[in-house]
């Protein structure tokens, strides 16, 4: 049977501009040590951009087989509970002023729909091997994610061994990554997506050396909360925008969502509470 498992992993590729080291190395002095030599006399931002790796070979990201079988596409999964229901991306018209694929960009499965996680059973968020210091800024990420879009996402805390790429979840790992060797990328992230665009796991993986041991470093905010974007189905808008997902980061990196970051947000995210 043909695996309908899509992994799209996005490469958030950084680039450590000596100008960022320089602006945070009172908070983080790894970094400018981490910037290579031969880097540190530019301010130009190099890397190879974002990366799309398509394919379901499992070679990144382990695959796990779904538990439930959807009664009209065989072997795709379920959500939980409840209702969940595909989007067309034409159903999604940008507001004046946004243009798609400028300010924003969205995951679309390969038949077509909008990816997206099911609204209606919490999303659990976890971390592995991380450092000291990053809980606060991933808690952050977390909530600023949560707010924007109405997903319900909670970020739990460290997760063990058995919660590793969980169905239904979102798994944060701070570690290494092939997408780093001999690389500038900073991070990783993506959802897993089945056919309509269901989204039933996320993943995440941070490189420990961009991430900085006391909370609330610009870059670290960043950089978790552009990965954690692409797992529920976010792309890349244009380089050095003023997006978080800019497919390179502006200087000083954004922390706060843009215009288009929120549109997409809205998009994938879930519909508030009822109001009045
Ligand atoms: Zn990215």
């Amino acid at each position: 049977m043909a695996r309908a498992t899509r992994f799209v992993i996005y490469v958030l590729a950084v680039v450590v501009p000596i100008a960022i080291a320089l602006a945070v190395v009172g908070t983080t002095p790894s970094l400018l040590e981490k910037v290579p030599a031969e880097h540190r006399d530019t301010v130009a931002a190099i890397g190879e951009g974002a990366v799309r790796i398509s394919g379901g070979n499992g070679g990144i990201f382990r695959s796990q087989e779904a538990n439930a079988a959807d009664t009209t596409i065989p072997g795709a999964p379920r959500p939980l509970h409840g209702e969940w229901s595909p989007r067309r991306l034409e159903d999604y018209p940008p507001p004046a002023g946004l243009v798609a694929g400028v300010d924003y960009s969205l995951e679309v499965s390969e038949d077509g729909y909008v990816a997206h996680w099911p609204c209606d059973h919490e999303i659990p968020v976890r971390s592995f091997d991380a450092p000291p210091g990053s809980e606060a800024d991933l808690a952050w990420a977390v909530e600023t994610l949560a707010f924007a879009s109405g997903l319900p996402l909670r970020y739990l805390g460290p997760g063990t061994e058995s919660d590793r790429e969980a169905e239904g979840a979102l798994s944060v790992t701070y570690g290494d990554h092939p997408e780093f060797h001999g690389t500038d990328v900073a991070g990783v992230g993506g959802p897993t997506v089945w056919p309509r665009g269901l989204i039933m796991r996320g993943s995440v993986t941070l490189r420990p050396d961009q991430i900085g041991p006391v909370p609330g470093d610009p870059w670290t905010r960043s950089l978790t909360l552009h990965e954690l974007m692409h797992a529920v189905g976010i792309t890349h808008a244009v380089p050095y925008g003023p997006e978080v997902m800019a497919e390179r980061p502006a200087y000083p990196p954004q922390v706060l969502l843009g215009y288009g970051d929120r549109f997409a947000l809205h998009v994938v995210g879930c519909p508030g509470p009822p109001t009045g």
